[in-house]
């Protein structure tokens, strides 16, 4: 049984120690949604926002979260679905069926971070050239100095 049906988006920089019941709280900063749990158990949930993790849908009023929130790793194990600010409880997931989820979301990170760690070089040439050319400065500067004392 859901002890919240309808939850209330607030958006915030950081996400207080302390969390009111029934409130959704959205941190873009740190690119993560966090809410007590819906049951009513008062533990702290956290969904994270990534391509593999939560994505967040917000209309200007409402807020909708995809996939649900499973909390298996709680004592209360409760499964639901943010949609427009209303909690649909979905049905309790079975041992099979939570770790056929955590296979999933292994091999989805595995593949989705592998593919951008190929595509993400960083451009090391543009960070040394300004030293460089600093270094040159300074060389000038420095022979500069000693040709004047020798005129
Ligand atoms: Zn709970």
């Amino acid at each position: 049984m859901m002890r919240h049906m309808q939850l209330t988006p607030l958006f915030v920089k950081s996400v207080p120690r302390a969390l009111d019941p029934g409130i959704l709280y959205v941190s873009m900063e740190y690119g993560t949604v966090v809410h007590s749990c819906c049951c009513g158990c008062g533990q702290e949930v956290v969904t994270p926002l990534t391509p593999t993790d939560w994505k967040l849908t917000f209309d200007g009023e409402a807020i909708s979260l995809w996939p649900s929130v499973g909390n298996w790793n709680l004592p209360c194990r409760s499964h639901y679905v943010i949609k427009g600010n209303r909690v649909i409880e979905a049905g309790s997931w079975d041992k099979a069926k939570i770790e056929a989820e955590q296979r999933r979301d292994k091999s989805a990170k595995a593949q989705f971070y592998g593919k951008s760690a190929e595509l993400v070089t960083p451009p090391q040439k543009e960070i040394q050239e300004p030293v460089e050319s600093v270094q040159h400065e300074v060389e000038k500067g420095v022979w500069g100095k000693l040709l004047n004392w020798f005129r």
